[in-house]
């Protein structure tokens, strides 16, 4: 069964300055490669809506909504924080950002696909439920999660988050809902700071010191990540697939390559096909070495797609 790639035209639209790494050229990189190794043949291709304020609501504060709503620039620049702005364009494609991740839950739930990855930007798990930081708006994978157990009555959903930074707004989100299984791993000290003293039943999270390469990163998803999600057995998964924790993106200082990417998707597929029939929703975070971006997303997909 081929996978959803759920994206849309107005992510590319979203763009706050040459400096800023977050940039549209990122998702132009994934799309080349997949078309020019052919993977775009394995991928059923379809538009991101955007999400609706009630969908935001599930995860977002709606005073928090409002603001965006109201504040998002006609012309110019807004400044949210120290490395978040809005453009014009860029309440909409934080709203296709959002609405790809709730279509690819519909998609996995309504059994017209086994998976679905959303190629959208701009990244959503620095995204608190009253606030945006860290280059994120909407907390894209919480509004997924979050409509997956309101909207289709699930009682256990897995987000697992591989993006070398912690998904902080994520674990804020959910830190009060035993619903959802958080697993993080990140480089540690770095930003943003926050998750390495959280230790909870359902909120599993992984630092890793500048330097950790794929060997070692196994070692602790194996001791650490997967034992507790055989424990919750989820009955969706889904991954802030975030790839700078690539040894060539200096975003950071881990040394991922794309086999590792190949190695966890695997891991987490299994436990999508034990669990949760193998649903897996799975949504681009970071990744700012685009070359090495677009290489380890196909790795990513081609690990979805079971290798074919
Ligand atoms: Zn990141």
């Amino acid at each position: 069964m081929p996978i959803a790639y759920i994206s849309h035209p107005d992510c590319l639209l979203h763009d706050v300055g040459q400096d800023h790494p977050e940039q549209p050229g990122r998702l132009r990189a994934i799309q080349d490669l997949l078309i020019s190794t052919g993977m775009e043949f394995a991928l059923s291709q379809y538009d991101a809506p955007m999400a609706t304020r009630e969908q935001l609501e599930l995860a977002h504060d709606p005073d928090y909504v409002t603001m965006l709503f109201t504040d998002a620039p006609h012309e110019g620049i807004l400044e949210l924080d120290g490395d978040t702005f809005m453009m014009p364009k860029t309440l909409d494609a934080a709203l296709r950002s959002a609405g790809a991740v709730v279509k690819g839950v519909d998609l996995v739930m309504s059994k017209e696909v086994t998976s679905a990855f959303c190629a959208i930007r701009p990244p959503g798990h620095h995204a608190e439920r009253d606030r945006a930081m860290g280059f994120c708006y909407f907390n894209n994978v919480a509004v997924g999660a979050a409509y997956a157990l309101a909207k289709h009555g699930l009682e256990r959903v897995a987000v697992i988050d591989f993006d070398v930074h912690h998904g902080n707004g994520t674990e804020h989100i959910f830190e009060t809902d035993p619903r959802v299984l958080f697993c993080s791993s990140f480089q540690h000290p770095f930003y943003p700071f926050t998750g390495h003293e959280t230790e909870t039943d359902h909120i599993v999270n992984i630092t890793l010191p500048a330097g950790t390469n794929g060997e070692e990163f196994r070692k602790q998803v194996e001791a650490h990540w997967l034992p507790a999600l055989h424990h919750f057995k989820p009955q969706l998964v889904m991954i802030s697939a975030g790839f700078d924790a690539h040894i060539s993106d200096d975003m950071s200082h881990l040394r991922l390559r794309e086999a590792d990417y190949d190695w966890v998707t695997t891991q987490l597929k299994e436990i999508a096909d034990t669990y949760a029939e193998g649903r897996i929703v799975s949504t681009l975070e970071g990744g700012y070495e685009v070359g090495s971006l677009a290489r380890s997303v196909l790795a990513h997909l081609d690990a979805l797609l079971g290798h074919r």
